[in-house]
């Protein structure tokens, strides 16, 4: 695809500008750790991606291309029935986190760099997500930091040492646990949740 192909242009110099998500395009918001990871593992097969003060990474798939992912960290925004969600777009040329508010286009908008790819987005997020966050969880639990139900448990450690069961963090608060042994998080998935 080259640029002149883009039935969108982001919005010119002046400012980041909320743009509903189903227009143009739909895209997915993934939290740093995986996003950061995705994006190694997509390597030049990304499309353009935008990055928030937060370092939350943003890419831009087609319309309705994607739907029942349920990958932790990772949200699809689409257009809902009832409700209109915006994305923060910055100007093409914002592509340093220096201006205002940090959101730029970390992997810039250019001839052939657009849209990305929704399979192969999906197999690299679900990669990340595997790498990052260790093996999926089934289930709501509840995260052992904010004290809150998440439906996208994240294993972080085992309890209380050999009596003890597991302990989950959601996918927000995990990335302040550090990595366990495998082994020990396996053992404490099969003995249940913590008390
Ligand atoms: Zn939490």
């Amino acid at each position: 695809m080259k640029a002149a192909d883009l039935l969108w242009t982001p919005p010119p110099s002046g400012g980041v500008e909320a743009l509903p998500v189903g227009k143009w395009w739909d895209a997915v918001r993934v939290s740093p750790p995986v996003g950061e990871r995705g994006l190694e593992l997509l390597s030049d097969d990304t499309g353009a991606v935008i990055q928030d003060s937060y370092g939350t990474l943003y890419w831009l798939i087609a319309i309705g291309s994607a739907a029942g992912w349920h990958l932790r960290g990772t949200r699809v925004l689409c257009e809902l029935a009832d409700e209109v969600t915006y994305l923060g777009v910055p100007p093409v040329d914002w592509t340093e986190p220096s201006h205002k508010g940090n959101t730029h286009w970390r992997v810039p908008l250019g001839p052939g760099r657009y849209l990305t790819d929704t399979r192969l987005l999906r197999e690299a997020l679900a990669a990340a997500d595997h790498i990052e966050h260790g093996p999926r969880v089934e289930g709501r639990q509840l995260c052992v930091r904010c004290q809150l139900p998440t439906d996208e448990p994240v294993l972080v450690g085992a309890e209380g040492g050999s009596i003890g069961g597991a302990v989950y963090a959601c996918a927000r608060h995990a990335p302040e646990y550090r990595r366990h042994d495998p082994l020990v998080l396996l053992d404490a998935l099969r003995r249940g949740p913590g008390v």
